[in-house]
């Protein structure tokens, strides 16, 4: 490793971060194998497209703003393909006192919105005379917020938040590390609200444009589709299992196709495996467990239920991205997206499309439930919370028994765990989800970061 000769990678997962990792290696002249167990590439990222349904079974959409993702898009020739929000589905609904209200975006919403008190409203603009201040430790997401807006952000903001993101817990979750810029805006500027400003006066002034949610014409399979379709032949060995990894002066992979153990030799590998893969990866003959510990990253379980309607059938004008359910409000959905008011050829004419949210942290034994069973327990919320009526016309039901690492307060021991094993093999790097953030952009990013730092550039 280290100079920019042609190189073997092997590339352990064939999710976004491995298959962009593949994409820029090979695109530099590097011979890439990518090793995936299943029998498809994209990992969490699956969509499905049938008789008029777009059906997103995992990631829904992506936020705009992370450059090595605009240039991406841009070299994969997909920029005519990008679909952002529909401007006429601006509202963010948060359940309050059993009815869906309007997050308030601007300073004239806050003042009228019946969303919060009027305790809490001013909270809120006091917030921003708050003073620098410095943290020596982390502090729980739910501490973080409450320390500066008080508790009914932390129920009515906050929570519903940390369900649409992680389906995760804010009394559990790290500040430092599962909202990194939120904390650093705390570092920069003490109040969060001003240190928004500042940054969106920044970017402003370099012309940049506000943050926005997006998709592609025939969903995010499109971005998984065009980074495999590029790879040179052979480059991808589906249905491949690991069997173990000998690191030496080259890397030997073993692994088993379904039919026999193999064995190739590489000068790197990159393991762009979600945490319980990498817990489970096996080193040298004694098959070593050295990121083991990674197994203790919480993993709570996720049902997406993609439902299709007529539009006769539900009452609420359906305005915005979706709902959010807080904890305290006792609902069994986490959330419900408005898929068909958010981007366009979701579901055929005269009907509409919803994805409910069901588990989570909050209520992981909702999410194990078989289909049947999981629509009877959130009919009560559609009926309540959207005027829904009779049964849906289509419906898709995926279970992700562990959906998305939680970086819980401590999560730095399982980063310096990562980091101990590149440490100890120099020419392993390892990145993804588990690491440098959850997001389809972070892991694009991460996927960039790895390529890079597996073979740097001379
Ligand atoms: C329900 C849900 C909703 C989400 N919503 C959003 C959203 O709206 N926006 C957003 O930005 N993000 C969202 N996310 C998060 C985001 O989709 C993921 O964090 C991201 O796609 C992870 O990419 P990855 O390549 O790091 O890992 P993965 O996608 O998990 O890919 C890892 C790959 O490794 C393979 N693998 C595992 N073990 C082995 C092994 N031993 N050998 C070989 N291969 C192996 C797996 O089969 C998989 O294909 C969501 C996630 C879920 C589950």
């Amino acid at each position: 490793m280290g100079n920019s000769d042609s190189q073997s990678i092997a590339i352990l997962g064939a999710g976004i971060t491995g298959l962009t990792a593949a994409h820029r290696l090979s695109q530099r002249g590097h011979r890439v194998r990518v090793f995936e167990q299943s029998g498809r590439v994209g990992g969490a990222i699956r969509t499905e497209n049938t008789g008029g349904w777009l059906v997103e079974a995992g990631p829904n959409s992506l936020l705009s703003g992370e450059p090595a993702v605009t240039a991406l898009i841009r070299e994969l020739g997909l920029t005519e393909q990008v679909v952002t929000a529909r401007p006429e589905a601006h509202h963010r609904y948060i359940v309050r006192r059993g009815r869906p209200l309007a997050l308030p975006l601007t300073p004239p919403a806050l003042l009228a919105s019946p969303l919060f008190s009027f305790n809490a409203k001013v909270r809120i603009l006091v917030e921003l005379l708050s003073g620098r201040r410095i943290r020596t430790a982390d502090l729980s997401l739910e501490d973080f917020i409450r320390s500066h807006f008080g508790q009914e952000l932390v129920d009515y903001a906050l929570n519903p938040f940390v369900s649409g993101v992680y389906a995760g817990n804010p009394q559990k979750l790290s500040a430092r590390h599962a909202f990194p810029k939120l904390w650093q805006l705390e570092q920069t500027h003490g109040s969060l609200l001003r240190g928004q400003l500042a940054v969106a006066k920044e970017r402003h002034a370099r012309h940049e444009p506000a943050p926005s949610v997006y998709s592609f014409t025939h969903g995010l399979q499109s971005l998984v589709h065009a980074l495999a379709s590029r790879l040179p032949s052979g480059t991808l060995t589906l249905g491949s299992r690991l069997d173990g990894l000998i690191p030496g002066a080259r890397w030997n992979v073993i692994w088993n196709d379904g039919e026999s153990t193999r064995t190739e030799s590489f000068d790197a590998v990159i393991a762009a495996l979600p945490a319980p893969a990498l817990a489970a990866l096996r080193f040298g003959p004694l098959g070593e467990r050295p990121l083991a510990g990674l197994d203790a990253i919480e993993h709570p379980p996720v049902s997406s239920l993609f439902l299709g309607f007529r539009r006769d059938q539900v009452a609420h004008p359906l305005d915005g991205f979706g709902v959010l359910a807080p904890a305290i409000e006792r609902r069994s959905v986490l959330g419900i997206l408005f898929s068909s008011s958010l981007f366009p050829g979701r579901a055929p004419d005269g009907h509409v499309a919803l994805t409910v949210m069901v588990g989570g942290t909050r209520r992981p034994e909702l999410a194990a439930l078989s289909p049947d069973r999981l629509l009877a327990a959130v009919r009560g919320d559609l009926a309540e919370l959207l005027g829904v009526t009779g049964e849906p016309v289509f419906r898709r039901h995926t279970f992700w028994p562990k959906a998305i690492p939680q970086y819980n307060l401590g999560h730095e021991r399982h980063l310096e765990s990562m980091a101990a094993c590149e440490r100890t093999y120099p020419s392993l790097v390892i990145g993804g989800q588990a690491r440098t953030g959850i997001s389809v952009p972070a892991c694009i990013a991460a996927g960039e970061s790895l390529a890079a730092r597996s073979v740097p550039a001379l």
